[in-house]
């Protein structure tokens, strides 16, 4: 019904969904299919056409733009009642959680991310919530003060003295374990139980060793500025689980729907009335999923694979197609593996910690070219030392990266073995490979 009302209110108030959406059907199993068949909007398309989209013709409440992490910022508008409509929804929403568990006084909270993350309002949070500030990368400054604030015993009224839930990106939270790991810190002076990581992907080892040091469970959470709710990472089945007013949907590089299992580009559909203004119907948020039936009671699992912008694509058949060739996350988990290689890192002049690097982020980049049924990947690898000197070692490293890439590259293809693949593995001398951090 909300997805009804999401398209009737898109199709009469916007000029851009005008054109989209036709008629709509009365029946909800030919709504759903009618729903799946309308075009999929792209960050260009919001881009060029974006008064087009607008369904409010007041003056919007609020106007964001997107963080950019994947390219270029789009443009979020707000009205006055969408903003009311959250309110609402969240105060709801929390009261309900306070009055079942009871609590005798509120969780206290400590974010590093954006206070409000494309909203009017504050992320909803089911405590009392501190602001370190609206940082979205960590600094000298900030892990000092948040450090403070986590050893801090706090005196406000109806919360508890200590933090005990921490929300962070996943660079944070690597650099600040890095920091305390280095300077001999006792993990037992804290009293945080629930970490809650977004915006960066965080690795199967940084995971375990988060939660090893700080004896705290660790919480992916998925959220873009254009979606108003989140996903959230499941304890039962290890996936993430959407909000029930975001429909997701994966399809492959043709936009087709992606089978189940398969990587594909994740759409996102915003339900009325958390989505007013501006509603993002099928909109591509270009990022990889993959979804799976786990069987879990709380529906689909989906799993991130990283940013197709940093994803390597293969065309075979005259470039008629294109497939997967390799998902980012796949490549980062090899190559977060190795000491060996560089990391980038923003963080300069914490006292006591002698080398940071290690809870930077890795320094490479991947190349691809591809001809009929062959392909030579080329991977360019920084690392701390020049290759010439350590050649024993080099060679060691190209042997166990190439044999790790065979497992994991093409996951889409069907007939991969018929495929011919060079690897070339590039080490390159310290600070010789100057580029930003690779966003996954
Ligand atoms: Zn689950």
């Amino acid at each position: 019904m909300l997805l009804h009302e999401t398209l009737n209110i898109a199709r009469k108030g916007s000029v851009f969904y005008k054109q989209n959406i036709k008629d709509l059907p009365l029946t909800s199993e030919d709504l759903l299919s009618c729903f799946r068949s309308l075009p999929i909007v792209t960050k260009e398309m919001v881009r060029a056409r974006q008064v087009d989209m607008l369904c409010v013709k007041e003056p919007p409440a609020v106007v964001y733009h997107s963080t950019g992490l994947t390219g270029i910022p789009v443009t979020i508008f707000r009205s006055n009642n969408e903003i009311e409509t959250m309110l609402s929804f969240y105060k709801y929403v929390f009261s309900f959680i306070e009055t079942s568990l009871k609590w005798k006084q509120k969780p206290l909270i400590l974010s590093t991310t954006s206070v409000h993350h494309g909203n009017m309002i504050m992320n909803p949070y089911e405590g009392h919530k501190l602001i370190l500030g609206d940082n979205m990368e960590p600094d000298d400054d900030t892990l000092v003060k948040a450090m403070s604030i986590l050893l801090k015993k706090h005196d406000i009224p109806g919360a508890s003295k200590r933090v005990s839930i921490f929300g962070t990106s996943g660079h944070f939270m690597m650099l600040l374990t890095s920091y305390l790991l280095q300077s001999g810190f006792d993990f037992k002076r804290l009293a945080v139980k629930d970490i809650r990581v977004g915006i960066h992907y965080l690795s199967q080892r940084w995971r375990a060793i988060i939660q090893k040091n700080w004896n705290a469970k660790i919480t992916t959470v998925y959220s873009l500025t254009e979606a108003t709710g989140a996903a959230t990472e499941c304890y039962a089945c290890g996936g993430l689980h959407f909000q029930p007013w975001i429909i997701p949907e994966i399809v492959g590089l043709d936009d087709e729907p992606a089978e189940t299992g398969k990587v594909g580009v994740l759409l996102i559909t915003n339900l009325y009335p958390l989505c007013q203004m501006q509603p993002f119907i099928r909109y591509k948020t270009n990022d990889l999923f993959v979804a799976m039936d786990k069987d879990c009671k709380l529906g689909m699992s989906y799993f991130f694979r990283g940013r197709l912008n940093n994803a390597l694509l293969y065309e075979y058949c005259g470039k008629k197609e294109v497939e997967l060739a390799f998902a980012p996350v796949d490549l980062y988990e090899i190559i977060d593996m190795l000491p060996d290689c560089k990391r980038h890192t923003n963080v300069t002049n914490v006292p006591s910690a002698i080398n940071m690097e290690v809870g930077g982020i890795p320094k490479y980049k991947f190349f691809l070219k591809s001809y009929k049924n062959k392909a030579l990947v080329t991977l360019k690898l920084e690392l701390t030392y020049n290759s010439e000197i350590y050649t024993d070692r080099c060679r060691e490293i190209k042997e166990r990266i190439i044999a790790q890439l065979n497992k994991i590259a093409f996951p889409n293809l069907p007939n991969r073995n018929k495929l011919k693949v060079q690897y070339v593995v590039d080490f390159c001398k310290p600070n010789t490979l100057f580029e930003l951090p690779i966003k996954i």
